[in-house]
């Protein structure tokens, strides 16, 4: 059964005629029968071609934490597009933006804007580079970074037993048409292994330019840090002089104004944002710790932009951290997503299923499979063909999460306790239908 209806089917042919695919982004590429494309969104529903409306949990893989359309951003993005977008100067509402931003984290001392989060980590790991005259990047296995060459390395489309020995893990390379050289100047680890970290670092210390993490593995499950973890992150690379770089792309206005550095109360030195900060419009930044502007400043370190800072992103931006500025979006998500992961979980209790629901209210996923998930390595034990098809059976009654088996579930402040009770009540048809067919069900791994 395909998830598109007629004119959908028809919006897909035409797609597939003039883009690859049919999509302008790899991950949007769900096959050639279930595809969808969208007509619009409003809140926390979307309305797909046909006029078939989905409680949506993806929100574009996250930014869109007010919900679709919300109508204070929109009305300040409507006023900004027609006062002119872009100079080749610094413009007012780019500085009340970067202010807003500034004052929201708390921690940092300046930030550049760029227009993604691919750009934003691409300049902060070149400013570590820049700062130390090293080359070497750390990250950890299933951290996605963005769709540059430096970072494409065991994300989290890579099989976990691809993955090499924990103890020398293989950076295993995310894409072709990446220069072979580029694997030299990467390190993989698996994350939250404090013991590991902590022996590469006596080895290769003194080689790290930075390492970059997402502080919580949003890009696999939502795995948290475990205790100690980011802490001796910070110490470590304090000691070597190795420069922190917080991947807030996911995390960042997302789990709190201040992002993952308010929730785990570890500061790094770099940090880079985007998403959730402009509600789904293009904006993204790099944000530094004084040492770091300051080298910045002197170091002669490029980063460049025709369009970083233009007024749109900078409205966006200035107006979604206002609607975020008295904490009522993150309380309502706090309360909602909570109902939903513990609604997820009484379902798993009571089919008997070893699973859990990991992550953060506003940010988590179900996993089906033994013990708690604390590594990427861990995604082998979770029961992927039960999930994927499940999530296609709630697709098909109109409730969308992810059919990516990795990805979390996003929550936006539109969200409603009835979108909440909707959602559960459909998880568990879809569910309790698919275990039934377990037998008989396809992998989508194989196809
Ligand atoms: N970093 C993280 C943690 C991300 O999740 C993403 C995108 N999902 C990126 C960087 C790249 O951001 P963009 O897609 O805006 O280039």
């Amino acid at each position: 059964m395909s998830l598109q209806g007629p004119k959908t089917a028809e919006w897909f042919r035409r797609s597939k005629r003039v883009m690859v695919n049919g999509v302008s982004s790899q991950f949007r590429y769900w096959g050639d029968a279930d595809t969808l494309v969208i007509d619009r969104g409003l809140g926390s529903h979307i309305f797909d071609a046909d006029g078939r409306e989905y409680i949506d949990y993806q929100l574009g893989f996250g930014p869109v934490i007010l919900g679709h359309a919300d109508p204070y951003v929109s009305q300040a993005v409507a006023e900004a597009a027609f006062r002119g977008n872009v100079y080749a100067m610094t413009q007012e509402i780019e500085v009340e933006a970067a202010e807003a931003v500034i004052a929201a984290l708390g921690w940092a001392s300046q930030i550049r804007f760029t227009n993604t989060g691919t750009e934003a980590t691409m300049h902060a790991i070149r400013l570590a580079r820049g700062w130390g005259a090293r080359d070497l990047i750390l990250k950890f296995e299933g951290g996605y970074h963005g769709a540059h060459d430096y970072v494409l390395f065991s994300t989290a489309g890579a099989p976990p037993a691809h993955l090499g020995s924990r103890l020398r893990p293989l950076p295993i390379q995310a894409s072709s048409g990446i220069p072979e050289s580029i694997r030299s100047y990467i390190r993989t680890l698996p994350f939250n292994d404090i013991e590991l970290l902590t022996e590469f670092f006596e080895d290769h210390g003194h080689e790290v330019a930075a390492v970059i993490v997402e502080p919580m593995a949003a890009n696999f499950l939502g795995v948290l840090p475990e205790p100690g973890f980011l802490e001796t992150l910070r110490t470590l690379c304090s000691e070597n002089q190795s420069v922190l770089i917080f991947d807030e792309v996911k995390t960042g206005f997302r789990l709190g104004l201040d992002g993952a550095v308010g929730a785990f109360g570890v500061v790094p030195d770099v940090a880079t944002f985007a998403k959730s900060m402009g509600n789904g419009f293009p904006v993204a930044a790099i944000a530094v710790s004084e040492e770091m502007s300051e080298g910045w400043r002197l170091g002669g370190i490029a980063q460049a932009g025709t369009y970083s800072g233009n007024a749109i992103a900078a409205a966006a931006t200035k107006a979604t951290i206002e609607r975020l500025s008295d904490g009522e979006v993150y309380r309502t998500i706090a309360r909602t997503g909570g109902a939903l992961m513990d609604g997820l979980r009484k379902i798993l209790a009571d089919h008997g299923m070893a699973g859990s629901i990991v992550g953060h209210p506003s940010m988590f996923s179900v996993f089906l499979g033994e013990g708690k998930p604390t590594e990427y390595r861990d995604l082998a034990r979770h029961d992927s063909r039960i999930y994927n098809n499940t999530v296609l059976a709630m697709i098909e009654r109109g409730v969308m999460p992810c059919p990516d088996a990795k990805e979390t579930w996003f929550m936006s402040a539109a969200h409603s306790d009835a979108d909440v009770a909707r959602t559960l009540d459909v998880f568990e048809e879809a569910f309790t239908e698919t275990l039934a067919r377990a037998g008989s069900l396809p992998s989508f791994e194989d196809e």
